[in-house]
């Protein structure tokens, strides 16, 4: 039998603050007008009710910079995993949607061990949207609601939170709860209508085409003029991929000790969009030019994913739309400009 709760909004502070005494909590905070993922110290800063993060929870399994690897001149080795459980407070449907391509991503081929020692020990409890962000087109990209990829669901439905529980991980976050009871049918009358308006009504930009009738499109204009035009424009600054939760390409260093003995393995985010990240041994660069860089990234989200797993790499958070100065990050007005030829 499901488990589908109703709370009000004191007990839900009283809940999160029992979760914050017995283990890690991170949870969306404001941060100068923006919002952010950290540390949670006191459930009244937590805000259900922020539009977007700045950076996406992917930062929980894939840190920006990470140590991978202690190694020793005598040829002694050591792979470093995380042990630590924690809870993310806070995960809008369409990150939850990036985090399932993200583990498909981690898992196919060969098993990340860094990236899934730290998934499987967390516990994430997603939160329906209650305000827009100014970019967002996650109705268009079907990523406004989800039903899976979670543990625990809150929805604000009056004056509190239906909590919906779909994992034994979930589940055990309920003890801290205490007695509340079960939401009634008219609550969950209000809450499917709340996720019909949610799937119509969240986007700020209107995709003029269905996201499956992406990778066609992209078939077809690989030559399009705007590809040279925005690249044009463009920075390479590499701040539409760091704040992408579907971006997940790194580098990795080896940075050895001063006595020359031993020796970390570290791997650090990396963009497409910077000039050396297609340079190989030798120098070559299979996408020296701007406009090749530009127009991968692209590709990668709307084509080259979907051959490889059968969904767009885009969940239309509108992150990178903010992020770029150059205004050209849009996903939105690039594909409707490809449609019109
Ligand atoms: S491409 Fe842009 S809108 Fe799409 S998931 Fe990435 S940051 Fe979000
Ligand atoms: S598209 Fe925008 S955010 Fe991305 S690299 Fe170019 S200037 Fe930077």
């Amino acid at each position: 039998m499901p488990i589908v709760k109703y709370i009000t909004t004191d007990q839900l502070l009283v809940w999160v603050n029992a979760l914050i005494a017995a283990q890690t909590v991170y949870g969306v905070q404001a941060k100068e007008q923006r919002f952010a993922y950290d540390a949670l110290a006191d459930a009244a800063d937590l805000r259900l009710d922020f539009d977007v993060t700045i950076l996406p929870p992917k930062k929980f399994f894939q840190p920006l910079v990470e140590t991978i690897m202690k190694f020793h001149v005598d040829g002694h080795y050591e792979s470093v995993t995380s042990e630590e459980p924690f809870i993310i407070f806070g995960v809008h449907p369409y990150d939850v949607v990036a985090i399932a391509q993200m583990d498909e991503v981690f898992r196919a081929n060969y098993a990340d061990t860094h990236y899934l020692s730290r998934r499987e020990r967390a516990t994430i409890v997603a939160c329906d949207i209650q305000n827009a962000s100014p970019s967002m087109f996650a109705a268009c990209m079907g990523t406004a609601t989800v039903e899976d990829g979670f543990d625990i669901l809150l929805t604000k439905i009056g004056d509190g939170y239906v909590v919906d529980v779909r994992t034994a991980k979930g589940e055990a976050l309920l003890v801290a709860l205490g007695d509340a009871p079960d939401a009634d049918a008219g609550t969950l009358a209000r809450r499917e209508q709340f996720w019909d308006d949610a799937r119509r009504f969240l986007n700020k930009y209107l995709l003029k085409c269905k996201p499956t009738d992406l990778p066609a499109l992209l078939e077809d204009q690989y030559e399009h003029a705007i590809w040279e035009h925005n690249a044009g424009l463009c920075y390479s600054c590499g701040s539409c991929n760091m704040v992408c939760p579907t971006c997940y390409c790194f580098d990795v260093q080896d940075e050895v000790d001063w006595t020359l003995e031993k020796g970390t393995r570290v791997r650090k985010w990396d963009s497409c969009m910077l000039r050396d990240f297609a340079t190989v041994a030798g120098g070559h660069n299979f996408r020296r030019r701007r406009e090749e860089r530009y127009r991968h990234r692209f590709y990668r989200k709307g084509q080259y994913l979907w051959q490889r797993m059968g969904q767009i790499a885009c969940v239309g958070c509108g992150r990178c739309t903010t992020a770029c100065t150059a205004k050209i990050a849009n996903p939105v007005e690039l594909y409707n400009t490809l449609m019109e030829g």
